[in-house]
């Protein structure tokens, strides 16, 4: 055989499909109906007019000068956009209760080329082959494609009835593993979200030598961010993104919030693989991008807006709707399944996510548009049920 050996076990994820027959409103992969500011999109461009040379040189290797912006973002919203204020003379500041209490340096940042990838490469650097890691049975489906990829062992522990995580039997198996933990928060698909204490609670319980992942991708559409936390726990590791409340998908920027340690050793999973991971004008973007907060927090807040109309709209029609703390809502119909309703609306023209994985096929996930994409998802769903 041409292939290795390892080819054998692989089992790719399947992202929200792209498909070309028509032009299809997109509310299946839980990007941003909003373009990044109006500053990134001339800085980009600007890099390219003014600078092209650059172009033509590698970028800078651990993208230091997006880490000191990124660093600074968190600090002036707490990281929860949706409820970061601008005062009237520009300021941005965060909710009270979003407040970090100390200072993110950049030595807490690393980015990477999408979450996903650097979710590859903290399952690489912290979960053993050896030892099990703790999941939750429903959460990003990307999480049991690295174990496979990196033959780590998984304990998947099943969701409580009302889709909530159960943060005791998760504890009581990752103490007897022994191989850490890494769930959502909100968690995906489900899109419910622990508060910090509840989550303060179970590291608190964790074995102190294993990594304690929290995968905060939806975390500024109004979930509690874990951030403050990382002053008390140095086993605690934060994985965020660009893809969803940053407007930012197609440049594909993922980071960590986390001690300078753990950076460290991420860094050099990332030398081991691919040096430059952010292109020069990904790095150019994402530093425009974290200097306009405000914007981005406008564009969290119209997304809350309209997922709690939606989750209203779809309540009244008989849905089963779970309490969205994300820029989606994952939803069930007692009349119609999931793969039904996803085919419907997708004959007229709008794409939402089913997943076949028993125990979830009756839902379907459906990211929050505009309020026009919104409305039009509306009417199908009328014609629909
Ligand atoms: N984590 C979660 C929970 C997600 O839903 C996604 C998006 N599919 C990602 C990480 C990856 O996002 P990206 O690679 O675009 O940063």
């Amino acid at each position: 055989m041409i292939t290795s050996s390892r080819m054998k076990g692989l089992n790719p994820y399947v992202p929200g499909e792209q498909p070309k027959d028509r032009v299809y409103i997109k509310l299946n992969a839980n990007e941003n109906p909003y373009a990044p500011c109006p500053a990134v999109q001339k800085a980009v461009i600007d890099f390219v007019q003014a600078q092209p040379q650059k172009l033509a040189l590698y970028p800078d290797p651990d993208s230091n000068a997006l880490h000191a912006k990124i660093a600074d973002m968190l600090n002036q919203t707490g990281g929860v956009l949706c409820r970061a204020k601008e005062d009237a003379s520009g300021q941005v500041s965060p909710d009270p209760a979003d407040k970090i209490p100390f200072t993110v340096t950049p030595d807490m940042i690393y980015t990477g080329n999408g979450s996903d990838e650097v979710l590859s490469f903290v399952f690489y650097a912290f979960f053993d082959s050896g030892k099990k890691f703790v999941m939750p049975q429903f959460t990003y489906s990307f999480y049991p494609v690295y174990a496979g990829f990196y033959n780590i062992p998984m304990d998947q522990v099943p969701l409580k009835d009302d889709w909530t995580l159960d943060t005791d039997e998760m504890l009581a198996r990752s103490k007897n593993n022994g191989g850490g933990i890494i769930f959502a928060n909100p968690n995906a698909p489900t899109s419910l979200a622990l508060t910090r204490d509840q989550v303060r609670r179970m590291i608190k319980q964790a074995n102190k030598d294993e990594i304690f992942i929290v995968d905060e991708a939806y975390i500024d559409f109004g979930g509690e961010s874990c951030i403050p936390l990382l002053q008390e726990f140095s086993n605690l590791l934060i994985v965020r993104t660009f893809s969803k409340s940053l407007c930012g998908a197609g440049m594909r920027l993922g980071y960590v919030v986390a001690s300078p340690e753990l950076i460290n050793i991420i860094t050099t999973v990332k030398n081991s693989v691919n040096h430059f991971p952010l292109d020069a004008l990904a790095q150019v973007a994402g530093s425009v991008a974290c200097e306009n907060p405000a914007y981005y927090a406008d564009c969290a807040r119209k997304v809350v807006e309209e997922r709690d109309k939606f989750y209203n709209f779809l309540k009244s029609r008989g849905f089963y709707v779970l309490e969205s703390k994300t820029n989606f809502l994952f939803a069930r119909h007692p009349s119609i399944g999931g793969q039904d309703l996803y085919q419907k609306v997708k004959e007229q023209g709008i794409l939402i996510r089913h997943f076949a994985t028993p125990g979830i096929e009756d839902f379907v996930r459906i990211t929050v548009g505009t309020a026009e994409q919104m409305e039009d998802l509306k009417k199908a769903i009328e014609k629909i049920i």
